[in-house]
């Protein structure tokens, strides 16, 4: 027998086609999808007598889940290891390394690790970038009761790369993925989809590029990639595969740009390229904080104007640090608006408004996972993903305009409960799937054993004082 849930008395944003915002809603799941929802005048009355719970949420908010379309679970044990570092020190001398000498163990922990964090910041989906150890994400998926698009990062070419990687051949980048895909696509009762991966052009040949679109499309399924990062892959790749510009011209002319591919970043871009993505429905995963930490200004109103679906992403951890995409929705909002006033010459605070935000966050996350008849809005028919937030305390009241203080004011602190295919998997702030604290153990135990595995030093920056040093100045 099903269970269903009967919640009422919020103010709901649906973001549906019409935008429809009920000042006094009620929503009535059963299972995993939304039967009914409207005023809670009229689904109160028609729903009490079969519900098996009846929450009252006055005084609260009803949200979609929020959907996070950029994300290395893998890395998350990796926080913190590769702060104020170039690029390329980031990469072969921390993340490279660190990744390379992950266990199945370690990536599972890791995955829980940051689906703790993703789920308090009201994320209910998540499309991952691309790690070393599926089957320790899945595992982790599982527990957790969240909903992901999983990818194995795949690399055939390129310099600097671990050992391990190094012996990877293309054929075995996609034999092992398609063997993932046959394996765990539709698991975890439809919560598990698995994509194929591409780390970026730097590392894969043309056979990998052209044989990968090959067999996503005859699964039916995505292609996660890193796109057009930083000026030198663009220069890269003009210079070795002799074409004008850079990545995204070079995948147009292969076929690569297509509905399917999820592009992250998208920085360096020019118009004739943004172009090239809206015509062939390419989805791009903006992130906010990592762009700006590590890759520049993408042209993400230019993209918007053109018609690109673009969406959320928090990147990982060691990119980033914070997993969280309310965050990433207040960052979204603030970088484009000073963009236009250093880009023009005049300032915009009206660029990036705040109901786009929450756009892209929702339902032009779920296209961008290719979910959207299934989630990315509340209507009746899709699936229970939503996000109950407590907007009663110091960081957002007074409340005048409720769209504008869901990206302007709210905080990580504010998600109060989240719900995934019908399921609580959070209340009240604390989650119910897994144990955080045991969790917030393992992890910290793991991360420390996996960095002296892979001879990984984080220089030391201020004078720290161990217990059982000299203490100079005592009274
Ligand atoms: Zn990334």
């Amino acid at each position: 027998m099903g269970t269903s849930k009967l919640l009422h008395g919020a103010w709901v944003v649906t973001m549906d086609p019409d935008l429809h915002v009920y000042s006094d809603g009620a929503i009535y799941v059963e299972d995993d999808r939304i039967k009914a929802l409207g005023p809670s005048s009229l689904i109160l009355p028609s729903f009490s007598k079969q519900a098996h719970e009846i929450l009252d949420l006055s005084g609260h908010w009803i949200i979609p889940g929020l959907i996070n379309t950029h994300v290395h679970t893998s890395q998350q044990l990796a926080r913190g290891i590769a702060d104020d570092v170039d690029l390329l020190t980031w990469l072969h001398e921390r993340i490279w390394p660190f990744e390379s000498h992950m266990s199945v163990e370690d990536s599972y922990l890791s995955t829980l690790l940051c689906g703790i964090e993703l789920i308090h910041s009201g994320v209910t989906c998540f499309a991952e970038a691309g790690g070393q150890h599926v089957e320790g994400m899945v595992s982790a998926v599982e527990r957790l009761g969240i909903r992901a698009c999983l990818a194995r990062s795949t690399m055939d070419t390129g310099e600097g790369l671990p050992v391990s990687w190094d012996s990877e051949t293309t054929d075995s980048c996609l034999k092992v993925q398609e063997e993932l895909f046959s394996k765990f696509h539709g698991s975890a009762g439809g919560r598990i989809h698995v994509w194929f991966g591409l780390r970026q052009i730097l590392n894969a040949t043309d056979d990998l590029l052209l044989k990968t679109k090959e067999l996503a499309d005859k699964c039916g399924t995505g292609i996660h990639m890193h796109v057009a990062e930083i000026a030198f892959e663009n220069k890269h790749v003009s210079e070795t595969r002799n074409i004008e510009h850079g990545t995204v011209t070079y995948l147009s002319k292969i076929g690569l740009l297509d509905s399917n591919l999820l592009a992250a970043h998208s920085v360096w871009v020019n118009p004739n390229e943004v172009d090239l993505m809206a015509k062939a429905s390419v989805k791009v995963s903006h992130c906010p904080a990592s762009n700006l930490r590590m890759l520049g200004f993408a042209p993400i109103q230019e993209m918007l104007t053109a018609g690109v679906c673009v969406s959320i992403g928090t990147d990982g951890a060691p990119s980033n640090n914070r997993m969280s995409l309310v965050d990433e929705m207040y960052l979204a909002s603030l970088i484009h608006k000073g963009k236009v006033a250093f880009t023009k010459g005049a300032t915009d605070p009206s660029a990036l408004p705040a109901e786009c935000v929450l756009k892209m966050a929702t339902t032009y996350g779920a296209k961008a996972v290719l979910q959207e008849k299934n989630i990315g809005s509340l209507e009746v028919g899709k699936k229970a993903d939503l996000v109950v937030v407590n907007p009663n305390t110091w960081t957002m009241m007074p409340i005048h305009d409720p769209i504008a203080s869901l990206v302007y004011c709210m905080r990580t602190e504010n998600i109060d409960s989240v719900m995934c295919d019908g399921r609580w998997i959070m209340r009240s702030q604390k989650i119910l799937t897994v144990d955080e604290a045991e969790v917030l153990n393992a992890a910290s135990k793991a991360s420390t054993e996996l960095l002296k595995r892979a001879n990984i030093h984080i220089p030391k920056r201020m004078n720290v004082c161990r217990s059982g040093c000299q203490q100079k100045n005592s009274i």
